[in-house]
């Protein structure tokens, strides 16, 4: 595991006070590679705290251009960066934030055909995308490949987020929580709002989970929902559907 120079042991001196991430943890964060699907609403404080973390590389993935009505609430961006692409964008001002990782900026829409390069030396995937289509696909490859998830969503004032540990054989996915039904195109942030600062808790949360998966202080499945108006969570352990098509479908292994 790569060594701190003298500038990240000041960058990261407040991690190495704790016991719980220390020398030996800051220098795993800083050994990891990380993608996160999506820089909108939950990838913006996601991919902030990611950095700020030092998590050694990151791969940001999304299609979309800066545009007025993101302001809201995708924290990354300012006035100034509309009509640019957000993947440009973010990687520049997370870059800005700490210059001692590396940031790897892909302008794509992932899909099955290219799926297998893109998340390619992942050590786990943060999905903070906005589509069921896409969460499906992460997911497929996750559990393909034995690689932890971190998924979340927020919808108006309510917030999800989950992790599945796919080291683990017998961990469930995310099929298995949410079967693929034909009504799945219905509710998201631009049809149904959200709420602010509800994004950055739970994209914060995400992040949170991700470090934790990888200091080894959180093992297993969990779902927490969270409601933006009580502030109050509930966290429930999910159990693998052995009727789920995701976990069943052996063809998954080619994405
Ligand atoms: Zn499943």
């Amino acid at each position: 595991m790569s060594a701190l120079s003298d500038k990240e042991q000041i960058r990261y001196s407040r991690h190495l006070l704790i016991k719980e991430v220390g020398l030996a943890g800051q220098k795993k964060l800083k050994s990891t590679h990380i993608v996160v699907v999506g820089a909108g609403g939950l990838g913006s404080p996601a991919l902030f705290y990611l950095a700020a973390a030092g998590i050694g590389t990151l791969t940001l993935i999304d299609d979309d251009k800066v545009e007025l009505s993101n302001l809201q609430r995708q924290i990354l961006y300012k006035v100034n960066h509309m009509g640019q692409a957000k993947a440009q964008a973010a990687a520049k001002v997370i870059s800005s934030l700490n210059n001692q990782i590396k940031v790897n900026p892909l302008c794509q829409k992932l899909d099955e055909t290219n799926c297998s390069e893109l998340l390619k030396g992942a050590d786990i995937i943060l999905d903070c995308s906005d589509n069921f289509t896409t969460r499906y696909l992460v997911n497929r490859y996750c559990l393909a490949r034995s690689i932890p998830l971190v998924s979340a969503a927020a919808i108006a004032t309510q917030g999800q987020v989950m992790s599945f540990d796919f080291r683990d054989e017998n961990s469930p996915c995310y099929g298995c929580v949410f079967p693929q039904t034909d009504e799945q195109t219905a509710l998201n942030c631009d049809n149904a709002g959200v709420l602010s600062p509800l994004l950055g808790v739970m994209g914060s949360m995400q992040s949170l989970l991700a470090i934790n998966i990888l200091l080894g202080h959180k093992a297993g499945s969990e779902f927490i929902q969270f409601d933006g108006l009580t502030l109050q969570q509930q966290r429930f352990s999910i159990q693998k559907d052995s009727e789920c098509s995701e976990c069943n479908n052996s063809l998954w292994t080619r994405c």
